[in-house]
């Protein structure tokens, strides 16, 4: 069996789960369920990322412990997939044993490699706690970290360091050659220009903090939240025989971590790199952006309650081509579900379906194969390439020719044999859109399928407009 490893980020424990982390993750459940009807071995990993300075404070302004905080965090993670129907075949945690014990192990062979200097080099810099980094002048804006809009603090530390620059030409050699393959196109363009810039070696450690991973070679240290994070897809694969990765899902602001520091990691202690790294875009919420403050943060369940498991899943891809930048409204969202669900596919399927009641088959209507189809065939070139909203209009298209041979034929007015020979030619075609759209709507081609084999006997609407 062919295998298929896709993999999310692993949420930080700092929030509770939003409309980003469900667009990720419900992408990265698409592709997976895609490989797993062409009856791979796919698997989807996800899971949450719960060390560092930022969860010990938090968890200390809710006096809580910072296990007991992470615990409930990442709960919310774990019901907010399932509410998605999210089918991934572990959620990790950075607090599992097996992490903890593999990425020491992974640590310390960049250590006995040389990848990580052998004694800790001083430090001191503005840092800002809520990046948990240490933040170059170029990036502050006005003397404030640009992201967080607070002022970094004076800050010396020794840290040990990652040994970036000497995998600097070995790394671009991987990239540009697409053994590790970066899109969409113009993010591979742009980690290579910042690669030819030069890069500077990074910290990887940090003292006397006590809410992380030790490194094993020196005790008082931690590891970097983020370094010990990315060892999460490895603790995985590696124990289940799926290393490396097919693909790392990443929103654009963390690709450098995944494909640089990564990628170093990896090549350092002679693993292999994993085959795609894909970055989507950011977006906005009716043009701004979503925040706390604004109170225009849209979270899974409100997703789900307005448009079902399916509808959810199924808008949000279709919003605006993946790998860009856009914008979610829910005006934009709804019209979406109404267009393509309530009166695209839910309404096609009702009116077939109401004909279909009328008669009974000798054999079971199939599935159109779909071979040789031009159509099928670039709708699943696209899903390959995450190319989501426009193999998505070809489904449009497909419904909206079906519509209108129905128009034209008007089976209703045919005699008993007529009608039968229609939806004969008909249902096929409809069930294949049902198979084509199983990735995204899971539970709405199931009941399709239940319903033309006549395992259900009425049907309310799949998609109630709204
Ligand atoms: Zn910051």
């Amino acid at each position: 069996m062919k295998k298929y490893f896709a993999t999310t980020p692993i949420y930080y424990v700092n929030d509770v789960p939003h409309i980003g982390h469900t667009y990720t993750t419900v992408a990265a459940d698409v592709i997976t369920r895609y490989w797993k009807q062409k009856t791979y071995d796919a698997r989807l990993l996800t899971g949450t990322d719960e060390h560092g300075a930022k969860i010990a404070e938090a968890a200390k302004k809710h006096s809580k412990k910072p296990k007991q905080y992470a615990d409930e965090i990442s709960d919310k993670f774990k019901e907010a997939w399932k509410s998605l129907n999210i089918d991934y075949v572990r959620f990790i945690r950075t607090t599992d044993e097996d992490h903890i014990r593999i990425a020491q192990d992974f640590l310390q062979k960049l250590y006995d490699r040389g990848a990580i200097d052998p004694k800790p080099r001083l430090y001191k810099g503005l840092y800002c706690v809520g990046h948990e980094k240490f933040m170059s002048k170029e990036e502050l804006v006005n003397g404030l970290c640009p992201d967080h809009q607070t002022k970094p603090i004076e800050h010396s530390e020794e840290n040990y360091y990652l040994k970036l620059s000497n995998y600097t030409q070995q790394l671009e050699e991987v990239i540009s050659t697409d053994k590790l393959k970066i899109r969409p196109i113009s993010r591979k363009n742009e980690i290579l220009g910042k690669l030819k810039q030069g890069v500077e070696d990074i910290s990887i450690s940090r003292a006397n903090l006590e809410w992380g991973i030790q490194l094993p070679f020196d005790k008082s240290h931690t590891s970097y939240v983020w370094i010990e994070a990315l060892i999460n897809y490895y603790t995985y694969g590696s124990q289940n025989g799926v290393w490396p990765a097919d693909l790392h899902l990443v929103g654009k602001d963390i690709l450098w971590f995944h494909t640089i520091i990564w990628g170093t990691m990896l090549l350092a202690i002679g693993e292999g790199l994993p085959k795609e790294v894909f970055a989507h875009g950011f977006f906005t919420i009716n043009g701004q952006k979503m925040s706390k403050t604004i109170g225009n943060v849209i979270s899974p369940q409100d997703l789900v309650a307005k448009y079902g498991v399916d509808g959810a899943r199924y808008v949000l891809l279709a919003a605006f081509p993946f790998g860009e930048d856009g914008d979610f409204s829910w005006d934009a969202l709804n019209r979406i579900y109404n267009a393509d669900l309530a009166n695209g596919l839910g309404n096609l399927v009702a009116r077939i379906y109401r004909l279909f009641t009328n008669h009974t088959f000798n054999h079971k209507l199939k599935s159109a194969t779909g071979e040789n189809n031009i159509r099928v065939e670039s709708y699943k070139s696209l899903i390959e390439d995450l190319q989501f909203s426009v193999a998505l209009k070809i489904i449009r298209k497909e419904i909206k020719d079906l519509d209108i041979e129905i128009n034209n034929a008007k089976p209703w007015e045919l005699g008993t044999n007529e009608q039968k020979a229609f939806l004969q030619r008909i249902v096929p075609r409809i069930l294949l859109i049902a198979d084509l759209l199983q990735p995204f709507l899971p539970q709405t081609a199931e009941k399709i399928l239940k319903q033309f084999s006549g395992q259900v006997k009425s049907s309310a609407p799949l998609f109630p407009r709204i």
